[in-house]
């Protein structure tokens, strides 16, 4: 009999979270008599980034989190960029920083990133940050496989002893992934590009999260029959229309559930921010009290 494949979709994990955070907002102005603050700092006019920085603050409009965009030149030196980021660390009223990905190849990403005060690192890329999700202690875990595991708990899948493959071991996602599945109770593999017989490891999982950036590289045969899909990869193609790393078309009836592109995990990365920006700014004011 064919599986009736189910779509995991983020609108109403998003719902259910907005209006969870709309609380804790309202509680964070009674408490301090502001309402958090997120900078986003912007390199550049690349079209992608602009786009998320815009959907960033829209949602940090929407649940009455306070939000500044730093636009910088792309030809901004490291040496600036650092001086502007530690201007943000000092201003006692900015709860969050992120800086937008990718940057301009002459900036190094990974001494950009260490700039940022842990404290405010609201996407928990400092290798403070990081330490602490190995320790198991985080005070801000990566948006988007934090925002992979509320999605997976909404639909009440449950990872526990669960077979799991990450594809990708990137700091943003893979690495982080694969943290956050084994504090769920899941045996997990980490796959990238130099592995081998990647079909044959695949097709021995319950659960996949894709992360290879790689546009509709992954059809049915990768994954065995009743599998669950997480698909991070977010592209758009030379129609215009944006696709993931599966062969999507492929995937009703041969798999128990899978992540749609757009609206399954990308919703799902930017709540996670905020309540990332939420979380922190609670912790670093309390502590000044
Ligand atoms: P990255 O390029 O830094 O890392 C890709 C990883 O995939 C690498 O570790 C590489 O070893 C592995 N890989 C590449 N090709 C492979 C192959 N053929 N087989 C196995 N492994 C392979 O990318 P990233 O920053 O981790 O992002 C991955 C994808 O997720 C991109 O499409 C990105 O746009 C998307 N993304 C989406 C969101 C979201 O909110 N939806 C957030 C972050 C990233």
């Amino acid at each position: 009999m064919a599986i009736q494949t189910q779509l995991l979709k983020a609108r109403e994990v998003a719902q259910a979270s907005e209006a969870q955070l709309h609380n804790e907002v309202h509680k964070f102005k009674a408490h301090f008599s502001v309402s958090p603050q997120l900078a986003v700092v912007l390199v550049g006019h690349d079209p992608a980034s602009q786009v998320y920085v815009r959907r960033k603050h829209e949602t940090c409009h929407k649940l009455g989190i306070r939000s500044v965009k730093i636009e910088l030149h792309p030809d901004i030196t490291e040496k600036e960029l650092l001086h502007h980021i530690q201007r943000l660390n000092a201003d006692p009223d900015i709860d969050g920083i992120l800086v937008q990905m990718p940057l301009p190849s002459h900036l190094d990403a990974k001494k950009i990133i260490e700039g940022i005060d842990p404290l405010k690192d609201v996407d928990g890329l400092t290798t403070s940050n990081l330490g602490a999700l190995v320790a198991g202690n985080a005070k801000a875990v990566s948006c988007t496989p934090k925002g992979v595991i509320s999605l997976l708990k909404f639909y009440d899948i449950q990872l526990k002893g669960l077979n799991c493959a990450v594809v990708g071991r990137s700091l943003i996602v893979g690495k982080p992934m694969a943290l956050l599945l084994q504090q769920e109770d899941a045996t997990v593999t980490m796959c990238h590009s130099a592995t081998r017989n990647l079909k044959g490891i695949l097709q021995q999982m319950d659960l996949v999260v894709i992360a290879a950036g790689k546009p509709m590289l992954f059809g049915k045969e990768f994954f065995r029959e009743g599998a669950v899909v997480v698909d991070v990869g977010i592209h758009r193609i030379d129609n215009g229309q944006i696709c993931g790393d599966l062969k999507a078309t492929e995937m009703n009836g041969h798999l128990l559930a899978y992540t749609p592109v757009p609206g399954g995990v990308g919703p799902m990365t930017i709540i996670s921010l905020m309540e990332n920006v939420v979380k922190l700014a609670f912790n670093r004011r309390s502590n000044l009290k």
